[in-house]
């Protein structure tokens, strides 16, 4: 319904108010967090500058808040639980009977007041649905978050009103229910915020207002917007954050989002086109690649550029050969793990490198773009991933406890990353090469982007590689492992080891994303 996205887009407005905002996801479900679950079934797992893997409304945050989150900003039922049992385990709680409520409910306040805690304000979602069995701790815990802190909380609802088109109706009764629900455990919401595709009349709002005890100006339509970028405008002309000011009696200039308004004018009215290909493996779901996506989205809007994106699947590429990429202006690797659809994606990345098309590998895609470069340039024909095939010869990539070398001195590493087997993650400063496309793009040589990943380029091979004309452009800080690739002699042809697609939002766009998209219009134009 877009309860991630409202809220984030509030937390816009308010900080457009000058108040610091903060947001906090509160998801039912039992794993501990979103690192094993399929991006196919949940969509993308996004990382936080600290290496947090979180669910994909982290990242609608970050895109609308200037605030950057971390690890006291999401929490799923399953950390809680394994915290008030490994407690209990320890005899923390004296023999007590352990319960739903206190101890659970108690956990999850906790998690809400530390994580609110140096903010103005924090809005904490919850996800699932009123009704839901699993959410029944958290709404008990909101509960009693509000009677402790009295005007200091406030609750906003989302609800649907759907339109039956026979009768060419909008249908408040479902917000009635839903809110009847939530009063039947203690729960008034303040403002309820109505997902319609129509803007919802005066009439239903003043109905929904008598059969909820909300009041009229707080029932806020939300109808379809043409892009989720109009989202702090459609409320904030409803009066969303002067009602959320009131009730804080809080003291705050007014909201200037006219740079909301620039971005979606600047969405909605492009003047150039480019298709880029995006080959991977979750394509059916787009969601699963949801930073990517926004983030070419965002590079269009730098641009003035509508970004279209074929989502090809690398295992039908191997079958059906590389003609659908003949028509793009741009092919696009993402990260990914497991084997399927390698060979495919390797024709693609092939295929770019030798027809000049623009091309963005990111993660995975770095690691195939060199075991391509290794193959078809270096001459070492069974090159590999010990990921992908642990018996390759010549493991052009793999984990540096495979590669490292006797001496252990490749092994100084930042303390923030694992060593060995385990994933790096969060944010890394690397390096760049002056002079180089990457460096183009960032205008600096230092940077810092967000890792997750297991596998490293193989220094053993860097000799033979560059021999053979590949450029590293990037480094750790520590000048220890690769972090970008780039074929010479090419327009733009850039890989890194991080995902910069989850430090792009939509105000600023992605310096590495701008510079793709700019490489496929420059190629588009000449075609
Ligand atoms: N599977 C690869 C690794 O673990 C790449 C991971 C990714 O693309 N995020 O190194």
């Amino acid at each position: 319904l877009g309860k991630g996205l409202t809220a984030a887009a509030l937390g816009a407005i308010l900080e457009a108010r000058g108040l610091s905002v903060t947001m906090i996801k509160m998801d039912p479900y039992i794993n501990v967090d979103p690192g094993t679950m399929s991006p196919y079934q949940h969509g993308e797992v996004f990382v936080t500058d600290d290496g947090t893997e979180t669910d994909l409304d982290l990242g609608h945050y970050e895109r609308f808040l200037t605030t950057r989150l971390g690890k006291l900003n999401s929490f799923t039922s399953g950390r809680v639980y394994l915290e008030v049992i490994e407690k209990e385990r320890r005899g923390d709680y004296l023999g007590a009977t352990v319960q739903v409520i206190p101890h659970i409910t108690n956990c999850i306040k906790e998690k809400i007041y530390k994580g609110a805690e140096g903010f103005d304000i924090s809005i904490i979602e919850i996800g699932g649905t009123i009704g839901d069995i699993e959410s029944q701790p958290f709404l008990e815990a909101v509960r009693q978050v509000k009677q402790e802190l009295g005007r200091d909380a406030m609750l906003m609802h989302l609800t649907l009103v759907p339109y039956i088109e026979t009768a060419g109706e909008l249908k408040t009764k479902p917000t009635q229910h839903s809110v009847k629900e939530l009063r039947s455990i203690g729960l008034q919401p303040e403002i309820l915020v109505c997902r319609s595709v129509l803007p919802i009349p005066d009439e239903a709002r003043e109905k929904i207002a008598l059969f909820t005890s909300v009041n009229k100006e707080a029932v806020i339509s939300a109808a379809n917007c043409k892009t989720i970028y109009q989202l702090p405008r459609v409320l904030h002309e409803q009066g969303i954050d002067e009602i959320v000011i009131n009730w804080f009696q809080i003291d705050a200039p007014k909201a200037n989002i006219s740079d909301w308004d620039t971005v979606s004018s600047r969405h909605l009215n492009p003047k150039h086109s480019v298709t880029i290909a995006m080959v991977g493996k979750y394509v059916e779901l787009a969601d699963a690649y949801k930073s990517i996506n926004e983030a070419l989205v965002h590079a269009g809007i730098k641009h003035l550029a509508k970004v279209n994106v074929i989502y090809v699947d690398a295992e039908t590429l191997e079958e059906d050969g590389i003609s659908v990429l003949q028509e793009v202006d741009g092919i696009l690797v993402p990260g990914g793990f497991g084997d399927r659809g390698t060979e495919g994606k390797i024709a693609a990345i092939r295929y770019a490198r030798e027809n000049q098309v623009p091309y963005l590998g990111i993660c995975l895609g770095m690691q195939l773009a060199l075991i391509e470069f290794a193959r078809h340039v270096a001459g070492i024909s069974k090159a590999h991933s010990s990921e992908l095939q642990p018996s390759t010869p010549d493991p052009v990539v793999g984990l540096i406890t495979e590669w490292r070398d006797e001496s252990g001195e490749t092994m100084q590493r930042d303390a923030s990353s694992d060593l060995g087997g385990t994933m790096r993650l969060g944010a890394q400063t690397a390096r760049l090469t002056p002079g180089t496309k990457i460096h183009d793009c960032y205008q600096t040589p230092l940077i810092q982007e967000r890792h997750r990943h297991r596998y490293e380029v193989n220094n053993n091979y860097l000799p033979q590689l560059e021999a053979a004309g590949l450029v590293i452009s990037g480094k750790s800080e520590d000048g220890s492992l690769v972090e970008v690739i780039e074929a010479p002699d090419h327009p733009w042809f850039v890989a890194c080891q991080f995902h910069p697609e989850f430090t792009s939002t939509p105000r600023e766009s992605h310096p590495l994303f701008a510079g793709f998209i700019q490489a496929a219009l420059e190629r588009a134009h000449h075609q």
